[in-house]
């Protein structure tokens, strides 16, 4: 198996060179040559293993460039009780009749983008010294939030790797920013820019591209990589926990082998239901993949009409993790469905670029409907629902998979489709509590950050996640905060460049 780019499809390299490349050069993502398959057999025989165990099964497929031993190293630094507050990883839960929450947020971070972080590190450096590069990885990072802690907790004390990660002074909130401040280890710098989002983005997309720094890097034996989530190394992990799940499912006699299910994902960036879709095409049963959206419904509009148009005010939500109007994954999705048509890639999302629109063919979008179902729904629907899950099951849902429980509650009244269905859970309910507590409330918590847990903590009845509890006491080891025109002396300074 190679690796080729969805706007390029003569591109023709190794699954370690995607994953240190991250993106193609002219743009396109990085895909798999083919599809592997699992056979209903191989996916039995999954339940009997632990999940790294199985992460290594599925891993075998799709990295076959690594050894066995290469694949084991990552998978158990990765997925073990040193970083999981359970020896599943991925936990499923039984919500009500034939309905299953996987939820995937027993990480330090507790969120779900810990299941690639954590080995993204481990895949990386196993990729540099694969290819012979032998230089140290530097990881810049720009985050609103969610993604940097992740990335800095993935990252922290891994060999022959350095993290930087700048957030905006004012644009996350005071646990985030706690989370970021305190981070241990000897290879991380977090810093503070004074302005938004945008400006540590431009920031990094700056020092990373310019070429005065890069031959700096170069001649230091350094080179500069990233976590974003159009990397393959953040892909591939995803896939596991779905097919890990059915196995799961199996075994406790929920379902039987070969019954299809649905699948419902909380979309922002369309990297984790693109997982499920290659799941189901490697020969796990599924019925349909449901993406569900907040009020930036893009996702929602695209599915049911075939026009993608991101031409809209953005909305800022409960659900901050899927306030997001150009989702980056959907490109290898359409490059599989449009019968790997490299050219037709590059029309459309060239048309993105310049337009920010673009409509696909009605065979695509033909093919699209077969697969997935689109939902949405709005802030006052999400609170709503949280409520009743809490009041009814004792079930404690954080915003983003109250949104997906919404809409697969809307799909199931429309359709009346008694499909067994596993929704994916993607934030532990203490990450968003200020929300989670007015949901169930009725009205805005007046209290700080702590309070909100503990009093999280006596409503749900669930253990206050160990990393967020121990915040409260740990020093804080970064509180610099510099003007967007010093980021790129900042980096070097850090590098001793
Ligand atoms: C990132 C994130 C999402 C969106 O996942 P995508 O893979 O970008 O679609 C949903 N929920 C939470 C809590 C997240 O952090």
């Amino acid at each position: 198996m190679f690796y080729k780019s969805t706007r390029d499809s003569s591109v023709k390299i190794s699954a370690a060179q995607a994953i240190v490349q991250g993106i193609s050069a002219e743009g396109g993502l990085f895909v798999p040559s083919e599809i592997p398959s699992i056979t209903m057999d191989e996916i039995l025989k999954l339940g009997d293993m632990s999940y790294s165990e199985r992460a290594a099964f599925v891993f075998s497929k799709y990295l076959t460039d690594f050894t066995e031993a290469e694949i084991r190293y990552c998978t158990d630094n990765a997925y073990s009780t040193k970083n999981f507050a359970t020896e599943n990883i991925a936990e499923i839960s039984h919500l009500f009749d034939g309905t299953y929450v996987l939820e995937l947020w027993h990480g330090p971070t507790c969120a779900f983008k810990d299941m690639a972080l954590q080995i993204l590190p481990y895949l990386l450096t196993t990729s540099v010294k694969k290819i012979e590069l032998n230089k140290k990885v530097v990881i810049l990072v720009a985050t609103s939030g969610d993604t940097g802690k992740a990335a800095l907790e993935g990252f922290a004390d891994v060999p022959g790797t350095e993290i930087m990660v700048f957030y905006p002074q004012d644009g996350v909130s005071a646990m985030q920013k706690r989370q970021m401040t305190t981070q241990d280890g000897e290879n991380v710098k977090v810093c503070a820019i004074k302005g938004n989002f945008d400006d540590c983005q431009n920031g990094v997309k700056a020092i990373f591209t310019n070429e005065e720094i890069k031959q700096k890097l170069d001649d230091a034996g350094m080179m500069f990589s990233s976590a974003n989530s159009i990397n393959w190394g953040r892909l591939a992990p995803q896939i596991i926990y779905y097919i890990s799940s059915y196995a799961e499912l199996v075994k406790d006699g929920e379902i039987n082998a070969g019954d299809k299910i649905n699948i419902v994902v909380p979309t922002g960036n369309f990297g984790n239901i693109l997982a499920a879709y290659y799941a189901k095409n490697m020969g796990m049963p599924v019925n349909k993949l449901i993406c569900a959206s907040n009020s930036n419904k893009v996702l929602t509009d695209f599915i049911n009409t075939g026009i993608y148009d991101r031409n809209r005010d953005f909305i800022t939500t409960i659900s901050p993790s899927m306030d997001i109007l150009i989702s980056s994954n959907l490109e290898r999705l359409l490059y599989l469905i449009s019968g790997e048509n490299d050219a037709q890639i590059r029309e459309w999302f060239g048309a993105l670029a310049q337009t920010g629109r673009y409509e696909v063919s009605d065979d695509v979008k033909a093919k699209l409907k077969a697969d997935f179902v689109g939902g949405f729904c709005d802030d006052v629907q999400t609170k709503a629902v949280i409520k009743e899950i809490y009041d009814k099951y004792s079930y404690t849902l954080d915003t983003h998979s109250a949104v997906a429980v919404k809409v697969y509650q809307d799909y199931k009244a429309e359709t009346g489709d008694m499909t067994k269905t596993l929704i994916a859970s993607t934030a532990s309910p203490y990450k968003f509590s200020s929300s989670v507590l007015e949901a169930i409330e009725g009205q805005v918590p007046q209290m700080d950050e702590y309070d909100m847990v503990d009093k999280l903590n006596k409503l749900s009845g669930y253990a206050i996640p160990a990393s967020l509890a121990e915040l409260k006491d740990k020093e804080i080891r970064f509180s610099e905060s510099i003007a967007k025109e010093e980021q790129k002396d900042y980096v070097l300074k850090a590098l001793s460049l």
